[in-house]
């Protein structure tokens, strides 16, 4: 039904969540609406569609006809101009308690538009320890007609108390079919294509759908791809780690400059700046200048989470890819996540051991670990290479 049909592979959470908005509609009718909860969790690997999921639920608590995905209503809730939608999307890497007080507030207000009052919260998982305790005190007493949508990788990501007044719906990674069936009748991808960058995303919808449809986003993917059998020297390991570092750094830099631009433009505009680029209007000088310089911090901020996200889901290519190398070395009849690059994985499986892959692996989740413990990208990066030169 709705915007529920266009959540891939995931029947069992769809299920649960139809039963929750039938039971929310009976609420607002004077029904006891057994079943309808005021916070809710979603967890799910990346690409599952946690937020996705989250957004057509809110559709089907605020759209009369339980989130049909065509009427005004529905359209609002998926471009976030709704009325009674608060989307809170962390832009750096955390969100503080100041943030989440004023949130808060505005969630407690009654709904304009008679229904619910949502909050989707994207990434609730870099909420810091005081917008968390926050947080805590407004799921236990939620006002009446207020639903908090939080949405963290895993539950554990959320502290224990937040995690236990929630109702936790889990997404799962969709199917190879299932990713490459909504490439090709959804997004008009060939046939051919779609099955090629759903399997290398390893059922991340979002990804393969860039894979798919952006030839940057390939070639840098075959170049991560290229690191394992280039290391011979010591020298190649430290040249791949600044290729690799410096790649995630340009990918980042081109999101950065255009969500940077748009707002910069926004904010100067709202300060009374003319399109005539004559400075800031006298008046509002200094609050003007004020918010710029707070919109350059959470930009630089950002900028270094971006940086960081690619670099991430760059190692995931890796991790991906001597998975593929393990498989070969087994014989497992499992499905190559990178098939197409067949000659590689059997050279690197030929010329190794399965102990020798696992250690692989082992490092590239060890500078994970690392660039999420904020240790300089380079030294990281290199670190892992040298370990995966290693024989
Ligand atoms: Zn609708």
């Amino acid at each position: 039904m709705g915007l529920f049909d266009d959540l891939v592979g995931q029947e069992q959470a769809v299920a649960v969540l139809s039963r929750a908005a039938s039971a929310a509609a009976e609420v607002l009718t004077g029904g006891r609406g057994a079943g309808m909860t005021h916070a809710w969790l979603f967890t799910g690997p990346p690409g599952s569609g946690r937020e996705e999921a989250a957004r057509a639920f809110a559709a089907a608590l605020l759209c009369p006809d339980g989130g049909c995905g065509h009427c005004d209503l529905c359209h609002q809730v998926l471009i976030g101009s709704h009325p009674d939608l608060e989307t809170v999307r962390p832009q750096g890497l955390s969100y503080g308690v100041k943030d989440t007080r004023r949130l808060i507030l505005r969630a407690a207000g009654a709904p304009t538009l008679g229904r619910w009052r949502v909050v989707l919260f994207e990434d609730a998982d870099r909420a810091t320890e005081g917008a968390s305790n926050a947080l805590l005190k407004a799921i236990e007493e939620p006002p009446p007609r207020t639903v908090w949508l939080l949405c963290s990788p895993a539950p554990d990501d959320m502290m224990i108390t937040i995690r236990s007044r929630c109702r936790v719906v889990t997404l799962r990674t969709p199917t190879t079919a299932a990713v490459a069936h909504v490439l090709a009748t959804r997004d008009g991808i060939a046939p051919d294509l779609a099955e090629f960058a759903a399997r290398a995303s390893g059922g991340h919808i979002e990804r393969a759908r860039r894979l798919a449809l952006d030839n940057d986003v390939r070639r840098r993917r075959e170049a991560v791809l290229s690191i394992p059998r280039t290391l011979t020297g010591v020298g190649d390991c430290v040249a791949a780690a600044e290729k690799l570092v410096k790649t995630a750094e340009e990918e980042a830099a081109a999101v950065s400059s255009v969500l940077n631009e748009a707002e910069t433009t926004e904010l100067r505009k709202i300060y009374g700046e003319g399109s005539s680029g004559k400075g800031l209007n006298k008046g509002l000088v200094r609050g003007g200048a004020g918010a710029l310089k707070e919109l350059e911090e959470r930009q630089k901020s950002r900028a270094t989470r971006l940086k960081r996200d690619v670099i991430d889901s760059a190692l995931l290519d890796l991790v991906a890819f001597y998975r593929d190398v393990l498989a070969v070395q087994l014989g497992a009849r499992v499905e190559l996540a990178n098939a197409d690059l067949h000659h590689d994985l059997t050279a690197l499986a030929r010329a190794s051991t399965p102990e020798g892959t696992l250690r692989r692996v082992d490092a590239i989740m060890l500078c994970r670990e690392r660039l999420a413990a904020n240790v300089n990208p380079q030294m990281a990066v290199e670190a892992m290479t040298l370990s995966l030169r290693r024989p």
